[in-house]
């Protein structure tokens, strides 16, 4: 027998020491961001009660790559260079040709991709003078990670877990607070906008979008506290190209060359970080993988958004920024997969679609856990609720393989693990999961509440 190789590793020496900007390569630059109150384009100045310089500069890099600090690559050595995986039995288990191959960003400190972003920030704010981060978590993914990360630089965390989540994962809370942050649940008492969304309804289940705005607030009032966002920047996606630029090195090894990138979106950054390096090969004629983001039908900004300017919070304190939005009062349904409950997508992915350069597809969370429960027999892990959207995706289109018997290569990126969503399994396999249609009214209405710019 011919052993199978499953797992293509890297070795320290191999980890990428540049992140990769897409911008210069892309036919036209993405829109800029507005100030909400002259709804001129944002300058350094408008951003920098919010963000470090070092951090604002990477917001608008006309560069093609950013030097990755040593300070940043010695901690992404606890965890990278992360696996690729080849799907072995999960393709045996479909009985399809395609070859499936998946990046295991479930490795890291906070069993996802967001400390790829949450460690650079950390440190670029730390090295500014900042004390203490604010932010917003859904899931509580984003939160771990920077708590993790301010405890690596010595900065105070303090972070807005939205309401139905803070209710529903207890645990994600204490991790947070075991990396040293504080966390409270969002709508709060702390802030102006929380108390008017708890007057409005004392068991609100916040969202988001809320919760951005509670952590800007608390942010914007000291010079020694900054924010920090986990994904739809510039600069966060940046970041996040570390997964792509290794996944390219270790599809080579595997000797594969993709037919199709597929990832789940819920502000881009796991995406975006898979793809926009392979993205770059295709723009450079070296490759042609179809490249196609996964939303959940309840919270569909790519395929049932407008293209518009809108905040990126509820409050309205955010720039404005051109993307693909439900509108900034949208509220999602509490589905499981808490981090793709965001109304908005990042400006650069909204960009690149409409561009033509990628596709996009919704789907519902009951296929979403039927591909989840199929990848944990066969694969091993049990993977969070939002890659199982890209996961249902990839099934679908290797089940497709099988009846066409096409050998397509597939990857995509297993973002994180589910081992705090157990909840959601719990819900599903105790056949209490329920698909909720989405009238086409409540889409319509918060997009009658976009903010007017002309032109
Ligand atoms: C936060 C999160 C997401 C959604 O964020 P993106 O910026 O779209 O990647 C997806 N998956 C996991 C595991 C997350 O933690």
């Amino acid at each position: 027998m011919v052993a199978k190789q499953h797992k293509f590793l890297l070795e320290e020496s191999e980890l990428p020491t540049r992140w990769y900007n897409i911008v210069p390569d892309l036919p036209s630059a993405p829109p800029p961001p507005l100030h909400p109150g002259t709804l001129q384009p944002v300058g350094p100045d408008d951003l920098a009660p919010l963000f470090p310089m070092e951090l604002i500069a990477q917001e608008v890099t006309g560069d093609s790559y950013v030097d990755i600090p040593d300070e940043v690559l010695d901690v992404y050595r606890l965890w990278r260079p992360s696996p690729l995986y080849r799907a072995h039995r999960l393709e045996e288990a479909l009985g399809t040709p395609a070859r499936i191959y998946y990046k295991y960003e479930g490795v890291s400190p906070a069993g996802s991709h967001k400390p790829n972003t949450a460690v650079p920030q950390a440190y670029y704010n730390a090295r500014s003078g900042v004390r203490t981060l604010t932010t917003e978590t859904g899931a509580g993914q984003w939160g771990t990670a920077l708590a993790f990360a301010c405890a690596q630089y010595g900065l105070e965390c303090k972070v807005w877990q939205v309401g139905a989540s803070y209710d529903g994962k207890p645990y994600r809370r204490s991790v947070m607070e075991t990396f040293g942050a504080s966390v409270v649940r969002s709508p709060s008492e702390l802030t102006e906008t929380g108390r008017k969304m708890l007057a409005e309804d004392p068991e609100h289940p916040g969202s988001l979008g809320i919760a951005i705005s509670e952590a800007v607030e608390v942010a914007a009032q000291d010079d020694a506290t900054h924010y920090a966002l986990g994904s739809v920047l510039n600069h966060v996606l940046l970041h996040q190209t570390v997964i792509g630029e290794e996944a390219l090195l270790q599809l080579a090894k595997a000797g594969d060359v993709p037919d199709l990138i597929v990832g789940c979106t819920g502000g881009g950054s796991n995406f975006a970080g898979l793809a926009f390096p392979f993205l770059r090969e295709k723009l450079a004629g070296r490759m042609d993988p179809l490249i196609r983001a996964v939303e959940p039908a309840s919270c569909p900004s790519l395929t049932r958004g407008a293209y518009a300017y809108d905040y990126g919070d509820t409050a309205g304190f955010t720039p404005l920024l051109k993307m693909h939005t439900l509108g900034h009062d949208f509220v999602p349904d509490p589905i499981h997969a808490g981090g793709l409950r965001y109304h908005g997508m990042s400006p650069l992915i909204s960009h690149v679609y409409e561009l033509g350069l990628m596709e996009a597809m919704a789907v519902a969370q009951t296929e979403c856990f039927d591909a989840a429960v199929t990848f944990a027999r066969s694969e091993g892990i049990v993977p969070a609720p939002e890659p199982t959207h890209a996961l249902a995706a990839c099934i679908r289109e290797a089940l497709a393989c099988k009846a066409s018997g096409e050998e397509k290569v597939i990857l995509t990126a297993l973002c994180g693990h589910g081992h705090f969503d157990m909840a959601a399994y719990d819900a599903y396999l105790g056949g209490r999961l329920v698909d909720e249609a989405v009238s086409d009214e409540r889409f319509a209405d918060p997009l009658t509440r976009l903010p007017q710019v002309g032109g």
